[in-house]
């Protein structure tokens, strides 16, 4: 989806949720003339499982929301179009918290403590100044839907990828220049809308069976700051991970990375070198693979993806015309190779 009216949010007129699959709860109203505390006086006393707090002008969430036990039973907080900074700390009292809404705020960034939020099932922020987002929201094991539409993205944490319910994911409009590699092993990720990204030259390869939406992606073209590498095949150029973009060229053939080899290590050797006395960084590099082998009779663990192959399958491009590039991951030579004369299982 690309516009800031996502899943359960309302136009600018209607006050109603009006999705047939929503919660049969019964639901306040959202009106203007209504006050803030009178929607929460309101909803404390008769109970409402959905709170509507739109159009509110508030600056900061309601901090009596956290503070009593009598908002323990709220599902949904809509909280569109207000002026929200950031988020606080404990949302995670709300144990109860299936939805939550926060289109058209100003907020700039996430508390860490996101990922305390289990209950969580859907998270809309499109329309704000998010310019990361943290790495522990890979603990909302509940998160179905993330709508981060209309923000100032250039990564996405590739934790993202461990949200074993995700089921949509949506980051239109952001400055994304690419993609976590192994997003399409997201087990229950069934789609996934990157238009409008200007900077995303291509999507991974895991994502080949996925509905993707990619139009006006990588209509910029960008050659500064040294992020950026020149790698035409075909009169294709793409993204290229900083670690091997020193050592990839035109007439060479690419080498493993020392990273790529001393992940490879640790991983394999974890009970020998004890991995828990590791620095945390290094441990959480080392255990978690950013892709696996593209050649689909290998399958090897990888971690920084060193063997970067474009490529652009007729299968795709027949499905999808404005498709990007897609990018094929290999452990070796003789599997890039292989991945070439054979890019999908026979
Ligand atoms: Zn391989």
């Amino acid at each position: 989806m690309n516009t800031d009216e996502g899943i359960g949010s309302q136009s600018d007129m209607s006050s109603v949720i009006c999705g047939s699959t929503r919660s049969s709860s019964v639901a306040v109203e959202d009106s203007e003339a209504s006050s803030a505390s009178e929607v929460l006086h309101d909803c404390q006393v008769h109970g409402h499982q959905l709170l509507y707090l739109n159009y509110k002008g508030l600056t900061k969430f309601p901090a009596q929301l956290l503070q009593e036990n009598a908002y323990q039973h709220i599902k949904g907080i809509y909280l569109k179009r207000n002026l929200l900074q950031t988020l606080p700390t404990n949302l995670k009292t709300l144990t109860n918290l299936k939805e939550l809404y926060l289109p058209s705020n100003k907020i700039i960034d996430l508390p860490d403590e996101i990922g305390k939020m289990r209950a969580l099932m859907t998270l809309v922020l499109n329309h704000n100044l998010l310019t990361s987002l943290p790495s522990e929201i890979q603990h909302c094991s509940s998160l179905e839907t993330l709508n981060l539409d209309k923000n100032f993205l250039k990564v996405l944490p590739r934790q993202i990828t461990l949200l074993h319910r995700l089921e949509e994911l949506s980051v239109t409009g952001n400055k994304l220049v690419y993609l976590p590699m192994d997003l399409g092993y997201c087990p229950s990720l069934q789609k996934v809308y990157a238009d409008n990204n200007p900077y995303l030259k291509a999507i991974p390869f895991s994502l080949w069976s996925k509905t993707v939406g990619t139009y006006s992606c990588g209509t910029e073209t960008i050659c500064d700051s040294g992020l950026y590498a020149e790698f035409k095949e075909a009169n294709m150029s793409a993204y290229i991970p900083h670690e091997i973009q020193s050592i990839r060229s035109k007439n060479s053939s690419p080498v493993s990375t020392l990273l790529e080899i001393s992940y490879r290590y640790v991983n394999k050797q974890q009970g020998i070198l004890k991995i828990e006395s590791l620095p945390r960084s290094v441990r959480e590099q080392a255990v978690t693979a950013t892709a696996h082998c593209e050649f689909h009779g290998c399958s090897r663990q990888l971690f920084t993806g060193c063997y970067p192959h474009l490529l652009k399958h007729p299968i795709t491009t027949l499905q999808q015309p404005n498709s990007t590039t897609f990018i094929g991951l290999c452990c070796s030579l003789k599997c890039l190779d292989l991945f070439s004369r054979f890019p999908l299982p026979l």
